[in-house]
């Protein structure tokens, strides 16, 4: 069995929910949510589609108690943004949720690994490595995974090349803060500020700029025209569980504790690390220029103000 619990039945919760049974990611997902009438008609609607998915079973409830003995823990609870909120502003509500049921979870779960969905996710995974008192390997946050492919995606469409082609990361925090590594972004194995191909053209300064803008207010567009962000969160937690359940050994650019990496330390963020069943296995010393080093500090700076904000 790959037991999986999702705390918060919302558009993201419920939507991992969905891609993690599509993809087959695991056989056995409990969902909680203090809105009963929400986790049962959520639970009901995603057991209606079991047929046609491989076999898993769905189960949910407003009691805490259907999470026990899970192996991952997924937090989606909480507070979310609303039209032109920043994300560092839901930090004091769900930081309140993570004191009330964190311990808990530890109790019913004592060998699971915590993977933080909520926001600002960078806070809330740094309060529940603390209030866990777990290992930081098994407290990690969905990090810039997110932030990431939209990255990729943006740069693929503009060059015209498969985005699975193109291997960029966004570091630091999920959020306004987070910042774009250029100086290592490679398309099919070619430095990205090598690439220019007949009909494929290549990224003027004006276009960088212009592509992060739109990886750093993605969020804020969607919000507006939908409420929520739920699909691509949702792909790219299954991933991510995937790789944990799977022992992948996956690179991917989740949150974690940072312990002298270019000299940022005791703050989560994301950078890209190798995730495996021990959860976060190692943190990849990837190569930073001077303007990515100091955004990065920059950012651990931001996060950590409001880490303090919330006493801890
Ligand atoms: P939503 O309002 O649709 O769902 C939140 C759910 O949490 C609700 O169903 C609510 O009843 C439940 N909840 C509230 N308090 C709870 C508690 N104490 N215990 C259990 N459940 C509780 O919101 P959403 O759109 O699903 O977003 C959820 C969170 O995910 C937000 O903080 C949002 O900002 C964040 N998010 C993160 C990313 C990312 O990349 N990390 C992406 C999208 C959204």
């Amino acid at each position: 069995m790959s037991k999986i619990a999702i705390i918060g039945a919302g558009s993201v919760g419920a939507t991992i929910a969905y891609a993690c049974l599509i993809r087959g990611v695991s056989n056995h997902i409990a969902l909680y949510d203090v809105n009963k009438s929400k986790v049962e008609s959520e639970v009901l609607d995603l057991n209606h589609g079991l047929q046609f998915v491989p076999m898993a079973s769905v189960e949910g409830s407003d009691e805490l108690e259907i999470c026990r003995d899970a192996l991952i823990v997924v937090i989606t609870a909480g507070a979310k943004q609303k039209v032109g909120q920043t994300r560092m502003e839901l930090a004091a509500a769900n930081a309140r949720i993570c004191r009330e049921i964190v311990p808990k979870l530890v109790e019913i779960c004592p060998n699971a690994i915590f993977l933080l969905v909520s926001n600002p996710m960078d806070v809330i995974t740094f309060v529940t490595l603390k209030l866990s008192g777990l290992p930081a390997s098994r407290v990690i946050g969905s990090g810039t995974v997110l932030d990431s492919s939209r990255f990729r995606f943006l740069i693929g469409r503009r060059l015209k090349v498969a985005v699975q082609n193109v291997h960029a990361y966004i570091a630091g925090e999920h959020g306004d803060s987070e910042i774009p590594l250029w100086s290592s972004a490679t398309v099919a194995n070619i430095p990205l500020h090598q690439w220019a191909v007949a009909g494929h053209g290549k990224l003027s300064v004006m276009d960088r700029t212009e592509i992060f803008q739109n990886v750093k207010n993605a969020a804020y567009q969607i919000i507006q025209g939908k409420g929520a962000t739920n699909y691509a969160i949702g792909l790219a937690t299954a991933k991510i569980l995937e790789a944990l359940l799977k022992n992948e050994n996956r690179v991917l650019p989740i949150s974690s504790l940072m312990s002298d990496y270019h000299g940022i330390s005791d703050v989560c963020l994301s950078v890209p690390c190798i995730v495996n069943a021990k959860g976060v296995d190692a943190v990849l010393p990837i190569g930073l220029n001077e303007a990515e080093r100091s955004g990065l500090v920059n950012s651990a700076e931001k996060i950590r103000e409001v880490i303090r904000a919330c006493g801890f």
